[in-house]
C-alpha cells in the first residue's frame, strides 16, 4: 500500500471506536486515490483521512495511530475516503468501478476493525451519541455531534451491500439451469431488498424482458426499476402485480405468447370441437 503523508493531522490516538466512511467528491476512477492523496499533501488542504480508496488501490495518508481531520470529533476514529463524485443516479454505486472500490474498502474496514477490535456493525446516530463502537458514515457523525454539515457518502450509498461485503456474507452465486431452451426457476423470489439482490438469475430475467420489448437495464441488479417492469409485465399477462418475480412470474416470462388476432370464422366449416 502506498503511503503519502497528509499535511493536516493531529496528535496520536491510542484507541479506535469508529470507522467513518466518506465520499471524496471526485471521480470513481483508477488513480483517483493518488490524486486525492496529492491534494491532502498540500498545505492548502482543509483536512485529511487515514485512507483513500479507488477501484484499483488504497492509498494511506495518515497512520492509524495518528488523528486525521476527517469528521470531528476526530480522536478515536479512522477515516476512509471512497472516490465518488457525490452526485448523479445512485445506480452508479452498482457499476463495476464502484463495486471494485467497495470490495477493496470492505477488506480494509475488516482489517482496521480487527487491529482495533471495532465491532463489525453499522451504528445509528443515537448509538454514536451514546458512545457505541462500530462503523458509520460522515453524515452520521454530522448528525450525532453537529460539528460539520457534510452528508457523505450520500443517501444512495449501498449500506446493506457494503456491510454484507464487510461481513463477507454475500450469498453464493445463483446458477440458472437451462432445460429445453427454457431457464428453470432458480428457487428464489427476485425482489427489492437490502442488500440489493444481484445475480445471474436477475440478469437472465432482465435480458428476456428486454427481448420482449420492455425498457430495462440488463445489469444483474434487482432495483426499483426492475420491480416496476415486473409489475407492468404481471399486469400485462394477468398475474397479480406484486413487482416480485416469483415462480409463476418467472415461468410466464418465457411461456407467455402475445394474443393472436382471431381468424374470421370460415363459412361451411363445422368446428368439431364445439
Ligand atoms: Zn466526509
Amino acid at each position: 500500500m502506498k503511503y503519502v503523508q497528509a499535511a493536516k493531522h493531529g496528535g496520536s490516538q491510542t484507541s479506535v471506536n469508529r470507522i467513518v466512511i466518506h465520499g471524496t467528491v471526485s471521480p470513481c476512477v483508477r488513480g483517483g486515490a493518488k490524486n486525492v492523496a496529492r491534494y491532502f499533501q498540500s498545505p492548502s488542504a482543509g483536512g485529511s483521512a487515514h485512507y483513500i480508496v479507488d477501484p484499483g488501490e488504497i492509498v494511506s495518508c495518515v497512520r492509524e495511530g495518528t488523528v486525521a481531520y476527517h469528521a470531528p470529533p476526530n480522536t478515536g476514529s479512522v477515516g476512509i475516503e471512497l472516490c465518488d463524485p457525490q452526485n448523479g443516479s445512485s445506480a452508479r454505486w452498482r457499476d463495476d468501478d464502484h463495486e471494485a472500490m467497495l470490495k477493496l474498502a470492505a477488506d480494509l474496514v475488516r482489517q482496521v476493525a480487527k487491529r482495533w477490535d471495532v465491532p463489525l456493525r453499522r451504528l445509528t446516530v443515537a448509538e454514536l451519541r451514546s458512545g457505541k463502537r462500530g462503523i458509520c458514515g460522515h453524515v452520521d457523525i454530522s448528525k450525532a455531534f453537529g460539528q460539520t454539515d457534510h452528508s457523505d457518502p450520500g443517501s444512495g450509498f449501498p449500506w446493506g451491500h457494503f456491510m454484507a461485503l464487510v461481513l463477507n456474507e454475500e450469498a453464493e452465486p445463483v446458477k440458472v439451469v437451462i432445460s429445453d431452451g427454457v431457464p428453470q426457476w432458480p428457487g428464489r423470489v427476485l425482489k427489492v431488498a437490502d442488500p440489493m439482490l444481484s445475480g445471474e438469475d436477475v440478469k437472465v430475467w432482465q435480458a428476456k424482458l428486454k427481448a420482449r420489448g420492455w425498457s430495462i437495464d440488463v445489469d444483474g441488479w434487482y432495483g426499483p426499476k426492475s420491480a416496476a417492469v415486473a409489475k407492468g409485465y404481471q399486469k400485462a399477462t394477468g398475474l397479480k402485480p406484486t413487482g416480485e418475480v416469483d415462480k409463476a412470474t418467472w415461468e410466464m416470462t418465457w411461456s407467455w405468447k402475445p394474443p393472436q388476432p382471431e381468424e374470421p370464422p370460415q363459412s361451411g366449416v363445422v368446428d368439431a370441437a364445439n
